[in-house]
């Protein structure tokens, strides 16, 4: 086998072949310690079935870590449909595929609840509900609170002027450069609030269609390799993880990182090469925040959103704080990140520091 597992930390890891679709379904439960396990399914073509599983359990342990950084009474889950690379999706096959999916997380009596991910939507979760009730983020329509992309954003914006801060003394960032990879959900959002605000941008997409945003914004369109090694103030990961590595580090030419992306290290140890570099990190896992923050408040626990930075300003809070730490004790700000979850999952999670 070529894949090499993430480390199996973790309290469940179920993989099953849907009856219906013959689509293998995983699910990675990390932790329940502080609350059912919360995170997004995605679908996705996978060159090696393993590296689903992989995706699952790395992705599982993030959302640990990222609900209890958030203050967050719940732990960490995956889900995953594992397609082939390229292999489509539709019509009465995707429906058989969510609802096999749906037999799987209600089979874990809701040990882990799920919603919407990568190349999966809110509309999906309808029919994932179809099958149980552990399914979250459905559409206004069917009472749910949506896609939380937006609150994802907005969680960004309060990261990249902690960033900023920290690296820069302000947050003003009014003419300062701006590379942003990936114009998605979250990518475009982020793209536009950083043009309203006067930045610079440098923004790239594998989907040549995104070059619209582009022109809109005034924005200069480069290739996804220039824009990660842009000579930039800040380069904002808004694509798939992984783009953190032995290979691009050295390349890289910005001088702070903050963004959306998942798992933006290959591995842990990749932050030590960043801070060698000299180049600022915020930890994904505490930038991306907004959305599952948005989701526990809003969907699980029926709460309002009349005020996102009641909720969303702990983003910015920890960010200080983690950044703060790291400049004194001469650590990382992952180290620091990982210390800040690590206290607040022996506390159960249950809100320390908010
Ligand atoms: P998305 O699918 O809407 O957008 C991703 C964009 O990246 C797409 O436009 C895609 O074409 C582009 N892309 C893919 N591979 C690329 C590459 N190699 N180079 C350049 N562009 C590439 O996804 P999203 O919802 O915007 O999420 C973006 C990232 O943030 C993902 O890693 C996701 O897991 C993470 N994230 C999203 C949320 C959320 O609320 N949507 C929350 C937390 C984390």
């Amino acid at each position: 086998m070529s894949t090499r597992l993430s480390p199996l930390d973790h309290e469940r890891l179920i993989a099953r072949r849907g009856a219906r679709s013959g689509l293998l379904c995983i699910v990675a439960v990390h932790s329940t310690a502080a609350g059912f396990a919360c995170g997004g399914m995605r679908i996705l073509g996978y060159e090696d079935r393993w590296q689903g599983v992989d995706d699952a359990l790395r992705l599982s342990r993030g959302m640990t870590y990222k609900c209890a950084a958030a203050g967050l009474a719940h732990g960490g889950g995956k889900g995953v449909i594992a397609l082939a690379p390229g292999e489509p999706l539709e019509g009465e096959r995707r429906i058989a595929a969510l609802h096999d999916f749906g037999d799987l997380v209600e089979s874990l009596d809701g040990a882990y609840g799920t919603s919407a991910d990568v190349g999966s939507s809110a509309e999906d979760m309808v029919h994932v509900r179809e099958r149980t009730r552990h399914a979250y983020s459905l559409p206004a329509r069917h009472g749910g609170g949506g896609e939380p992309s937006a609150p994802t954003a907005a969680g960004l914006e309060r990261a990249l002027d902690a960033t900023c801060r920290a690296r820069f003394a302000s947050d003003d960032v009014g003419g300062r450069t701006v590379a942003v990879l990936g114009l998605g959900q979250v990518g475009g959002r982020i793209a536009r609030r950083l043009a309203a605000r006067g930045a610079a941008l440098t923004v790239s997409d594998v989907d040549p269609a995104k070059q619209a945003l582009a022109a809109e914004l005034g924005a200069t369109w480069v290739d996804p390799d220039t824009a990660l090694t842009a000579d930039v103030d800040v380069l904002v990961p808004c694509a798939l993880g992984g783009v953190l590595n032995e290979d691009s580090v050295p390349r890289l030419r910005c001088r702070a990182i903050v963004g959306a992306a998942n798992n933006q290290l290959a591995h842990d140890g990749v932050a030590d090469l960043v801070h060698a570099r000299g180049i600022l990190w915020a930890p994904d896992f505490v930038a991306n925040a907004g959305g599952v923050i948005y989701a526990v408040t809003v969907d699980v626990d029926g709460g309002s959103w009349h005020d996102p930075g009641a909720h969303l300003d702990v983003i910015g809070e920890n960010l200080d704080a983690i950044f703060t730490r790291a400049a004194a004790e001469g650590t990382t700000p992952l180290h620091e990140a990982m210390a800040l979850a690590e206290a607040r999952i022996a506390g159960h999670g249950a809100g320390a520091g908010r």
